[in-house]
């Protein structure tokens, strides 16, 4: 039976991109050899790394004065790179979820902390509007996509400090004004490759203040510097996310990629709002393009394993809630398609017939 994979992460990337990546761990570039066999400095592997750059500069019409790096150590890691660059005094978090607040965690071992805003006492179920923004911050972090909960920032807000983002869950799925962020950053593993890279994007003028000493390997600038290759980078994940960005291009681009994602949203959260079974869990103004979390309406609890169930014998692959909300979580990041959307509603249709 066909699969419909609504994974959260790892998670579903275009078929081509995963078999062009088979092809070239087979043999790279007709050189007999496996792309997990050259080195990274072979001549041939350079330029996936230069193209990688370039497309992701190009999709997200990125100003001068940015740079991009690839790293390792998961968007986590980044959750402690990001204070130990950039925080000088006093850096303020925006918690909307829990990826949120492991950043603002971490950022605690670096100087001081305010958490600008909360939506914590709620567990989540909106995003805090209207809050103020201390002018004295060295920089303000946000999640734009707030994957387990499923709220998003859809877009770029205005922020009288230095704007920071983990956008590691809708990155490249809508376009963005990179010239108001100092970094953005991303885990590859929802939107953009097989797990094992972390795409940085930093303000090259913003680096290099810290007022402590960096190991090497956490300073920014090494990176920067040697455009990535200060060690061995991860080169299968780079070499699959490459294929993903010339995909999203040859699709039409991050106005393409917007513009699916909100078709995908209009109709599944359309079916979660008309069915008598289903509930959202989010403020419907908050809504993730991304991940559409719901629930079984209260007098309909008893009927959510059997739900389960029943999703899963038709082909629904991972569509069970985060343990925080419970219910379901369907993801629908750039390579979900309409298809798979439209198996899921007949799902949840079948079963409102059947009960
Ligand atoms: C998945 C996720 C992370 C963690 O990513 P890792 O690469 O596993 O460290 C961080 N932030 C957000 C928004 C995520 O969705």
């Amino acid at each position: 039976m066909k699969k419909y994979n609504f994974n959260a992460g790892p998670s579903m990337l275009p078929r081509e991109v995963i078999e062009n990546t088979a092809k070239q761990i087979l043999d790279f570039n007709g050189s007999g050899l496996s792309l997990m066999e050259i080195s990274h400095r072979a001549k041939d592997f350079q330029p996936v790394v230069d193209e990688a750059v370039a497309l992701i500069k190009e999709l997200l019409d990125m100003p001068e004065g940015y740079s991009v790096i690839f790293l390792g150590g998961g968007a986590s890691l980044q959750f402690m790179q990001i204070p130990a660059n950039f925080l000088i005094k006093k850096a303020g978090y925006v918690n909307t979820g829990t990826w949120a607040k492991k950043a603002l965690k971490e950022a605690k071992y670096f100087g001081e902390v305010v958490e600008v805003a909360s939506s914590a006492a709620d567990n989540y179920t909106h995003l805090p509007h209207h809050f103020e923004i201390p002018g004295d911050l060295d920089y303000l972090h946000i999640t734009t996509n707030n994957t387990i909960f499923g709220t998003e920032i859809r877009r770029d807000i205005d922020a009288p400090v230095p704007l920071i983002a983990d956008m590691s869950s809708d990155i490249m799925s809508r376009p963005v004004d990179v010239s108001k962020y100092t970094a953005i950053y991303a885990g590859a593993q929802k939107n953009l490759a097989m797990a094992g890279v972390t795409v940085i994007i930093v303000k090259d003028d913003m680096l290099g203040k810290a007022p402590r000493e960096l190991p090497t390997m956490i300073d920014y600038r090494t990176h920067v510097e040697k455009g990535s290759m200060f060690n061995t980078p991860p080169v299968v994940p780079i070499y699959s996310l490459l294929e993903t960005m010339r995909w999203v291009k040859a699709q039409g681009g991050v106005k393409e990629m917007d513009r699916r994602a909100k078709e995908r949203a209009k109709v599944l959260y359309g079916e979660i709002d008309r069915n008598r079974l289903f509930r959202g869990t989010v403020d419907a103004q908050d809504r993730s393009l991304m991940n559409i979390c719901f629930v079984m309406n209260d007098e309909y609890k008893e009927l959510e394993k059997p739900f389960l169930d029943y999703a899963v014998s038709q082909g629904m692959v991972g569509i069970k809630g985060h343990r925080s909300v419970g219910g379901f979580r369907a993801s629908c990041y750039n390579a979900q398609t309409m298809e798979g959307v439209d198996a899921l509603v007949k799902c949840m249709q079948e079963f409102e017939a059947n009960h």
